[in-house]
């Protein structure tokens, strides 16, 4: 029953409310789910093409002239500049500004 109740809160409230913005001169009332849908549509937007990305790109370490693919996530988060990323290269475990080469296949 505890749960239920939570549940229908957590549905129910963002349903029931809205929010007021303001454009210029007309102030609007928009609910929380639309802001809810335009925010997840946003970050689908961003991340499916990032995350396709990730798959294709394979970085070579200048440390030791070794090939390595980090994993989705590493990649996302990791410090980039142009192309390319400082990551931490799986052979020799050290950090360097690594540079990106891509699969041939087109999908
Ligand atoms: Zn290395």
């Amino acid at each position: 029953m505890k749960h239920i109740r939570l549940l229908s809160l957590l549905v129910l409230v963002p349903l029931l409310t809205a929010c007021k913005l303001r454009f210029g001169d007309t102030l609007y009332e928009v609910p929380w789910w639309v802001i809810l849908v335009l925010l997840c549509a946003v970050l689908l937007i961003i991340l499916v093409p990032a995350l396709k990305n990730t798959r294709r790109v394979w970085f070579t370490c200048p440390g030791c002239n070794r090939k390595f693919k980090p994993s989705s996530a590493v990649l996302l988060f990791s410090l980039h500049a142009n192309d390319h990323c400082v990551l931490k290269c799986p052979h020799c475990n050290q950090r360097h500004m690594c540079a990106p080469s891509y699969d041939q296949e087109r999908d």
